[in-house]
């Protein structure tokens, strides 16, 4: 394969540069305009309504398209029920290739998941020492910034392009929806590859693990025993359970999930994100509550079912539970979330992404596991389309202060700008004919 000329990397580098605050407003209208994902609904629409008009400009042609009109979605084995799709439409979007090329398809989430103000509000975005905070920056408001600006790259210079180039913003990711994306899929809107601009920090993951959230509920017997009767606290029992989920997390760090070529391992985590007990408002509690809940989210590893996880995570619980001194409590488990397969992607884009983030960050030449879960499974196990999942750097996501930094958005940029050049004038059969393959008469 040969190399992009030089030129037209400088021209890139060059022409991102002045682009900076362009994305950086940009990125910043995307966050005041919230978009969060309060199952069963949520408040996409405006900023798919934003989207639209922006790729409109950029002389896309352009779909906003209700889950409830796609045919087939709510019988495929991969939807999850219970969600409301009331005025949250998907947006499709594509310009067409001179024909000849490969397309490529950026697929983004436009949800988020509820603001929580910190140091900084939550859509309030405020830019501080290279990083701009708000909540969505990273996950995924950021890559949608990247993505946008390099679309304007190609419009703006009049650079036409052998292969489509598809966009889609999909509403309901967060909160393990994933019906947005399945939606598209059904829809038939197929690419040769798609990139996701999940916060990867500019890893290139064409794989990434899954996961599954429980919540463990522990029914004793409450109150103050003023009568003389005996009370089972379920507070200990919760106790022992997340004692027992420690050991369980301990252990998952002997699991090797990915290990990149220059020996970085990535092990599945086990994330307790809530803990509940107590019948009063805190500083009211007087006696043993009735319950006490906690909720846990799982990880496993691409290829790895819903029954592998029940047998190697809660068959250990449920012994656990069965145990004499445990008899005192009633337990329920219940699944909050959807299972969420990990997966794995096999595309020519992934080495042309890690070459491009190699040179463009000074990093190894190597693809990586995402540490998380996330739509990308359903194009993998769903579709003919695999997906690459290659975003910002930041931190925080899901988290108060959500963070993205500004200088990986721009290196992302550049990224993006010369994977859709490279990609999208490759033959699709994988033949590159001599002089096809480079760009120096580009920009
Ligand atoms: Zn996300």
């Amino acid at each position: 394969m040969k190399e992009i000329s030089d030129e037209f990397r400088w021209s890139v580098d060059q022409w991102v540069t002045g682009k900076k605050d362009e994305l950086v407003g940009f990125l910043k209208i995307l966050i005041q305009v919230p978009s969060e994902n309060r199952p069963p609904t949520g408040n996409e629409l405006p900023v798919q309504h934003l989207l639209e008009k922006k790729v409109r400009e950029l002389r896309f042609e352009t779909e906003l398209y209700s889950l409830s009109n796609v045919h087939g979605l709510m019988d495929h084995e991969a939807y999850y029920p219970g969600r409301d799709y009331t005025n949250r439409p998907n947006l499709f979007a594509r310009i067409r290739g001179t024909g000849g090329g490969r397309s490529l398809l950026f697929s983004v989430h436009s949800d988020v998941v509820p603001g929580i103000d910190g140091e900084f509000e939550a859509f309030c975005p405020v830019e501080r020492n290279g990083r701009l905070y708000g909540r969505g920056s990273n996950d995924m408001k950021g890559g949608i910034a990247a993505i946008l600006t390099a679309f304007s790259f190609f419009s703006e210079k009049e650079i036409p392009l052998k292969g489509d180039i598809l966009f889609e913003s999909v509403v309901d990711e967060e909160m393990g929806g994933a019906n947005g994306t399945l939606a598209g899929r059904i829809r038939d809107h197929h690419a040769d590859a798609v990139i996701i601009p999940e916060p990867t920090n500019m890893k290139v993951c064409p794989s990434h693990l899954g996961g599954v959230t429980w919540r463990i509920t522990l029914k004793g017997k409450g109150g103050m025993g003023f009568g003389g009767e005996s009370l089972s606290n379920p507070i200990y029992g919760i106790s022992r359970i997340v004692c027992e989920i420690e050991r369980f997390h301990d252990e998952c760090k002997n699991k090797v999930a990915f290990r990149t070529k220059s020996g970085e391992v990535l092990t599945p985590n086990v994330v307790l994100s809530y803990i509940k007990g107590g019948d009063f408002e805190p500083g009211m509690a007087d006696g043993i509550p009735q319950t006490c809940s906690i909720e846990v989210w799982v990880e496993c590893l691409p290829g790895e079912t819903l029954q592998d996880v029940e047998r190697d995570f809660k068959n250990r619980l449920q012994a656990l539970c069965n145990d004499p001194s445990m008899q005192a409590y009633e337990v329920f488990w219940e699944q909050i979330t959807r299972f969420l397969p990990g997966s794995f992607a096999k595309t020519e884009l992934t080495p042309i992404l890690c070459s491009l983030v190699s040179q463009e960050c000074g990093v190894p030449e190597e693809e990586h596991m995402a540490p998380f879960a996330c739509d990308a499974f359903m194009f993998n196990l769903y579709s003919p389309s695999p997906a690459i999942i290659l975003g910002p750097i930041g931190e925080n996501a899901h988290a108060a202060d959500e963070f993205v930094d500004v200088d990986s958005l721009m290196r992302l940029t550049k990224v993006y700008i010369l994977a859709i050049a490279k990609w999208c004038n490759m033959s699709p059969l994988g033949i590159i004919n001599g002089e096809e393959d480079r760009y120096e008469t580009m920009g």
